[in-house]
């Protein structure tokens, strides 16, 4: 296989404490070495003086694909209209779609910007092989996918009979049938309560027909992901998204760790895309942004990590959500085009096109927040950098963000063009921190690898790591990051080079070759009486619930285009 050596170039690399040191790197067979072990009259030579060079970039929640992403092309003719790209053999298929891309455009995007792993974070469980239709067809990136449990009948009878090891042992077997990454909880229990009373719920507000509140749900889905033994513990959407004073829900669920009972050193759980949940004020008039009080209780609370959410003013977005209690309230706020769907006994999901205007009061403040939260927050490990594309906006603008949180001057020059009534309220005019390429390093890779439980092979450049390289065009001693932010902007836009697994995919910011990246997925190991009893039981509700039979439900190996199992050693006995 190809070897490669990058000399020269400016290595961030947090998860070894590389802070912009000039080292050599050496990548044979897919894997980072030793330069020494590499032939140099062989290798590919890189020059990367005067360049950054970073592990490949890691998303940890972007809806790339799946029923309700290609909902959201089908409503959407527009979004496809002005970005056609015509395929150019013999590397590229046709790239189409801003707010929801094809699947080509996606993996393209991704790897010019010198990212190499994405999460797609929400899939109803009986839907699942659709979502990994759509990952197969995804180039570039490897990928994984989040299963959604929040209002699932099987595991709501087995929280509300108590049996926890049950509940583990179900959602283990889910996430393995479905060749799922971890588990998603979306506002929990309020699909029930839409489908039985057309509204969602508060985290302690009874669920319609059971005796239980979203708080149980989160607390034993919280409990049974720390048996399991799970690399990536819960990823929660918390409930009353989109609301104003939601900020508050948001504390609450934040503050629920401490009754996970912890089994191993890492935090309990993740609160994705806060900024859509950090409202303060209690109506669209008087909104104003609780990012402030969030990063107070992020700072205080280890057990909790948080992704940001950004929303991206001037930019159209296509909102999709497993919530869709809230897509029905956005659909009357914005009267244009909405789809809706229940999934059987699972979850739902609503889908509502939607435009951040600079000069709107709300949007403004909506921009501040996931800001806010990141720059007042201290440790930047618990933190990444998300617009839960396309919910925020589209993923292609994190190079954007990147330049807010390293620019003062990128903020007050955006600034101006915002609602300056909605400014005055909140703080972000006053902070004054300035995020470094370290920093950005850590929020975009060290910290996601982490959060991921994938920290030994993925989000960095030491010895054995996975040869997952980004390059980025930009000279940190010669150009002044702060001010000149457009520089920031254009280099993490087009990466100079992307390596994925050891391969030159992406050079001068353009496509050079065509891979197909992997999907990771668990495999809990769960005790044989324990499996039994639990297949008796899960084949019996089957009959009762769904439309379709167990064996159909059930995802092959064979269904993924490149399966990567990682088995997991369980609490259960
Ligand atoms: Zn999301």
């Amino acid at each position: 296989m190809t070897q490669i050596i990058i000399r020269n170039g400016l290595v961030y690399d947090p998860l070894n404490g590389v802070n912009g040191e000039e080292i050599d790197i050496g990548v044979k067979d897919g894997r980072i070495v030793d330069p020494s072990e590499i032939n140099v009259a062989e290798a590919i030579n890189i020059d990367a003086k005067g360049k950054v060079v970073m592990p490949g970039g890691i998303d940890i929640h972007s809806h790339i694909a799946g029923p309700k992403v290609n909902v959201g092309r089908l409503i959407r003719p527009e979004d496809h209209y002005l970005t056609n790209i015509p395929h150019r053999l013999p590397y590229k298929r046709a790239e189409t779609g801003l707010t929801v891309p094809n699947t080509f455009k996606i993996g393209y995007e991704y790897a010019r910007m010198g990212y190499t792993l994405v999460a797609e974070p929400a899939s109803p469980p009986i839907k699942t092989r659709h979502t990994h239709e759509e990952l197969n067809a995804i180039p570039m990136i490897d990928k994984m996918t989040f299963i959604l449990v929040d209002s699932n009948w099987i595991a709501l009878d087995l929280i509300q009979g108590g049996e926890k090891e049950v509940l583990a042992a179900y959602l283990g077997w889910l996430l393995y049938a479905t060749k799922g990454y971890a588990l998603k909880i979306v506002d929990p229990g309020s699909d029930v309560a839409w489908m039985m009373k057309g509204k969602g719920i508060d985290l302690d507000e009874q669920i319609p027909g059971y005796n239980l509140t979203p708080r149980d749900i989160i607390k034993a889905t919280g409990e049974a992901a720390q048996v399991l033994n799970l690399p990536h513990k819960v990823h929660v959407h918390c409930n009353r998204l989109g609301y104003p004073g939601n900020y508050a829900t948001t504390l609450k669920t934040m503050g629920l760790t401490k009754d996970i009972t912890k089994l191993s050193e890492k935090p309990v759980l993740h609160i994705t895309h806060v900024q859509f949940t950090g409202y303060k004020g209690d109506s669209w008039t008087n909104l104003e942004s609780g990012g402030e009080d969030i990063a107070k209780e992020l700072n205080a609370n280890p057990n909790v990590t948080l992704d940001l959410g950004q929303v991206i003013p001037g930019r159209p977005a296509t909102t999709m959500t497993a919530d869709a209690p809230f897509e029905y309230v956005l659909y009357h706020l914005t009267r244009w085009k909405w789809s809706t769907s229940d999934v059987e006994v699972e979850s739902a999901s609503g889908i509502v096109p939607y435009r951040y205007r600079k000069k709107n009061y709300v949007n403004t403040i909506q921009w501040t927040i996931g800001l806010e939260v990141a720059l007042l927050s201290r440790d930047m490990w618990r933190i990444y950098l998300t617009t839960d594309h396309p919910n925020g906006g589209p993923f292609i603008d994190y190079p954007k963000v990147i330049a807010w949180l390293m620019s003062k001057k990128a903020r007050e020059d955006f600034m101006r063009e915002l609602s300056q009534r909605a400014l005055r309220k909140t703080s972000l005019p006053a902070i004054d921190r300035e995020l470094s390429l370290y920093d950005i390093a850590v929020i975009t890779r060290a910290a996601s690898a982490k959060l991921l439980g994938l920290e030994k092979t993925r989000g960095h450049l030491g010895l054995g790591a996975e040869a997952d390289i980004a390059i980025y065009d930009i000279d940190p001693r010669r150009v002044d990051l702060s001010k000149q932010y457009d520089k920031v902007i254009r280099a993490f836009r087009r990466a100079y080079m992307t390596i994925k697994s050891g391969e030159i995919v992406v050079r001068n910011g353009e496509i050079v070759r065509t891979t197909y990246g992997r999907t990771i997925y668990v495999k809990p190991e769960l005790p044989i009486d324990l499996l039994k009893d639990l297949e008796k039981m899960i084949s019996a509700k089957f009959k009762q619930y769904y439309s379709i039979s167990l064996n159909n439900f059930i995802i092959g190996e064979h269904e993924l285009k490149k399966g990567v199992e990682v088995a997991l050693k369980t609490h259960l006995r």
